[in-house]
């Protein structure tokens, strides 16, 4: 017998591809304005102000395939954004050193409550109202590092009905992987289970119930999902 007043629920994780194996999450990091053109889209300078970060739940990762449109919103945008998963972490890890605790790269949406992340916005909020809400973080499979290595260039690109809405480079990012994870651990110890979602390319608009997004990222593969 546990000394848990009730049964604690299964921890979050991700598949992997390939493998009946599940990746187990402890947190998810999410930074924002990673590329220029989306960051111009949101009103702000491109310029390379430090990173700033936010959370999501890890209970908030989805890989089912359905994306239900979410409760007290009329406002919800898809943000295509590249997962990188963490098998191991530390804090003040070196940059140079960073890629050697990723575990694998998934693709993933960080669905956004825009109408309620705008108000949380004005009041000067935190962000939590409009990003980290259930079922916010549809995620595919992961793939290992092992297999694909660390894909720092390439398409990124989501459609909506097969029209394309959201197109870039992974080489476009202003903070690359190994600089996200390096200066996160100045701030957070990094641990194993760790997921960042790495920022989004310009192009984020509305979903409505009925749409199928998809996201692909040249070298991690394609996520289909249906808003119900
Ligand atoms: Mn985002």
């Amino acid at each position: 017998m546990s000394d848990y007043v009730f049964e604690p629920p299964l921890r979050p994780s991700l598949p992997i591809r390939g493998t009946d194996r599940r990746f187990p999450v402890r947190r998810v990091y999410c930074i924002g304005r990673n590329y220029a053109a989306h960051t111009i889209e949101m009103g702000h300078d491109p310029d390379r102000d430090p990173p700033f970060f936010f959370q999501k739940n890890p209970d908030n990762l989805d890989p089912s395939g359905e994306f239900p449109y979410p409760v007290r919103s009329s406002d919800v945008h898809h943000e295509l954004e590249m997962v990188v998963a963490l098998k191991s972490g530390g804090l003040n890890i070196p940059v140079e050193h960073a890629l050697d605790h990723v575990y694998g790269y998934a693709v993933g949406l960080d669905m956004t409550r825009r109408d309620l992340q705008g108000e949380a916005k004005d009041l000067r909020r935190p962000w939590e109202i409009g990003k980290a809400f259930e079922r916010s973080a549809p995620c595919g499979a992961l793939v290992p590092a092992a297999e694909i290595g660390h894909p720092s260039a390439g398409l990124v690109q989501l459609r909506v009905n097969g029209e394309v809405r959201q197109t870039g480079d992974l080489g476009q990012m202003i903070w690359k992987v190994p600089e996200i994870i390096a200066y996160l651990s100045d701030y957070f110890e990094l641990a194993a289970g760790d997921v960042i979602m790495s920022g989004t390319p310009s192009g984020v608009a509305a979903v409505a119930r009925g749409d199928l997004m998809e996201a692909e990222i040249a070298g991690v593969g394609t996520l289909r999902v249906t808003v119900v």
